[in-house]
C-alpha cells in the first residue's frame, strides 16, 4: 500500500528523524491560510506540494514555491486539480520553502533475496534514481542491514561517509538507522528520502547554519502486514485506488489486473498461477490473476465475475475450479448467477472437478454453459474464443 508524503514524513517523525513542519491544505483558501501562518514565522516562501501517490511531481508541475500567501493560493489553485500521470490531485502539502544547499538519496528497501533491509545512498539526490543506476551505477552505495540487529553504528557511519555525508556524519547516520526503524516498526517494503537535503537556516544572531533534512518521503507498506497496523491502515488513500482493487479487498478476493485479454477465475493462489501458466502455453495472454479463496459461496462468483467484466479488455473468460471445501455446485450456482447480471457477453469456458463436480457438470448442462474436462482443453477454448473475438 502506498501512502502519501504528508503521511509517509509523519511515520519518518515518529521515528525522531528531521522532518520540517507541514500541514495538508484541500482547497486554495486552505493553502492560504497555512501559508499565512508558516510566513509569519519568518519564511520568506513556502513550498507547495501536489499529495498524489507517483513520483516526479517536480517535473510535472506539481511542487512550487510561493513568496506571499496570495501567492501561495494562486498556486494552490493551479496545482488543485491538476492531473499527473492520471492521477487528479485532491490536496497539497505546504511547508517553509528549504533553502537547498545540496540534495542526496536515501532509501531503505526490502531485499527479499538476501532476507535483509538494503539501503542505497547517493550524492546524486533530487532526480529519479533509476536514471541515477542506469547511467551511473557507481555513484550509488548500498550496505544490508540485518532484520533483528538493525544498521549497526559502524554500518551507518560508513554508509554516511560514502555518500558523501561526511561533514553531516551524525546526523546522516541517525538518519539512516531511523530508515530501518521505520521499515520495522510499519512493516514497509520501502522508505525512500529523495531528497534528503543539506539546508541552510537562520542561526543565532544573524548568522546561517546547515543542516540535513528529509524533504520528500516515500514510504509503501506490506499489505500482507497490515491487519497488524490498524493505525496505518486508515492512511489508505481510495482517492488514488483502483475502484476494482477496493471492491476485490471487501470481497476478499484476490485480484491482479494484467495486461491481457482472458479473464480468470480460479481458486487457490498456486492454481490461478497454474491457469495463467498454461493460457500463456496456449498462446493467449491472462488479463487479471484471481483468486476467490477456499470455500467460496455464489455470492462471492458473482462478485469476482463483476471485477473480471469491469475490465473492458476481457474478451474470454477461464474459469478453473478444484473442489476440495469449495463446493462445485455451489461455484455453478454462482457462475449461473453471475451471467444472470452480466452487462456484457462475453464467451466462457468452465472447468470445475473435485467436490461436488458432477451436481455442477448437471447445473452447467442445463443452463447451457461451454465446459472442458481439462485445464489445458479449457485454456485451448478460452484462447480461441479470445483470438475469434478479436478478429
Ligand atoms: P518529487 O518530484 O515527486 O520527487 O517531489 P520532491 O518533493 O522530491 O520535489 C522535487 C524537487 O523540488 C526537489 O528535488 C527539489 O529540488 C525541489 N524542492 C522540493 N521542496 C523544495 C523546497 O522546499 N525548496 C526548494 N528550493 N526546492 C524544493
Ligand atoms: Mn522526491
Amino acid at each position: 500500500m502506498k501512502i502519501q508524503e504528508a503521511d509517509a514524513k509523519g511515520l519518518l517523525l515518529a521515528q525522531g528523524l528531521p522532518v520540517p513542519a507541514w500541514s495538508v491544505a484541500r482547497s486554495p483558501a486552505e493553502a492560504r491560510g497555512a501559508a499565512e501562518s508558516i510566513l509569519a514565522t519568518g519564511a520568506d516562501r513556502v513550498v507547495i506540494k501536489a499529495q498524489v501517490l507517483v513520483g516526479g511531481r517536480g517535473k510535472a508541475g506539481g511542487v512550487k514555491l510561493a513568496g506571499s500567501a496570495g501567492e501561495a493560493e494562486a498556486i494552490a489553485g493551479q496545482i488543485l486539480g491538476m492531473s499527473i500521470k492520471g492521477i487528479t490531485v485532491r490536496k497539497v502539502l505546504v511547508a517553509a520553502a528549504a533553502d537547498i544547499v545540496k540534495e542526496f538519496y536515501l532509501s531503505a528497501v526490502l531485499d527479499r533475496a538476501a532476507r535483509q533491509i538494503l539501503l542505497m545512498g547517493s550524492a546524486e539526490g533530487g532526480v529519479e534514481i533509476e536514471q541515477v543506476a542506469a547511467e551511473r551505477p557507481e555513484a550509488i552505495v548500498t550496505v544490508h542491514a540485518h532484520p533483528h540487529l538493525g544498521l549497526l553504528d559502524w554500518q551507518a557511519r560508513e554508509l554516511a561517509f560514502r555518500m558523501g555525508l561526511g561533514g553531516h556524519l551524525k546526523a546522516a547516520a541517525g538518519i539512516a538507522k531511523g530508515l530501518v526503524r521505520t521499515m520495522l516498526a510499519c512493516d514497509a517494503d520501502l522508505v525512500e528520502i529523495n531528497p534528503l537535503a543539506i539546508v541552510r537556516e537562520a542561526g543565532p544572531n544573524g548568522t546561517t547554519v546547515e543542516r540535513l533534512v528529509c524533504l520528500d518521503a516515500k514510504v509503501t507498506l506490506d499489505d500482507s502486514a497490515l491487519p497488524r497496523h490498524p493505525e496505518l491502515e486508515v492512511l489508505r488513500d481510495l482517492d488514488e485506488e483502483d475502484p476494482a482493487d477496493v471492491a476485490a479487498r471487501a470481497a476478499g478476493i484476490s485480484f491482479i489486473r494484467l495486461d491481457g485479454t482472458i479473464g480468470c477465475m480460479v481458486n487457490g493462489a498456486g492454481l490461478a498461477m497454474t491457469t495463467m501458466d498454461l493460457v500463456k502455453r496456449a498462446g493467449g495472454e491472462p488479463a487479471n490473476f484471481l483468486d476467490i479463496g477456499g470455500g467460496a459461496k455464489a455470492d462471492k462468483v458473482t462478485e469476482a465475475m463483476r471485477l473480471i467484466l469491469s475490465d473492458p479488455k476481457v474478451n474470454a473468460i477461464l474459469v478453473n475450479i478444484f473442489g476440495g471445501i469449495t463446493r462445485g455446485d455451489e461455484v455453478a450456482l454462482g457462475l449461473i448467477e453471475a451471467r444472470a447480471q452480466q452487462v456484457r457477453d462475453v464467451p466462457m469456458v468452465v472447468r470445475i472437478v473435485g467436490t461436488n463436480a458432477a451436481e455442477a457438470a448437471e447445473l452447467l448442462r442445463a443452463a447451457r454453459f461451454e465446459t472442458a474436462a481439462t485445464l489445458d482443453e479449457a485454456a485451448a477454448i478460452a484462447v480461441a474464443a479470445s483470438q475469434a473475438a478479436r478478429a
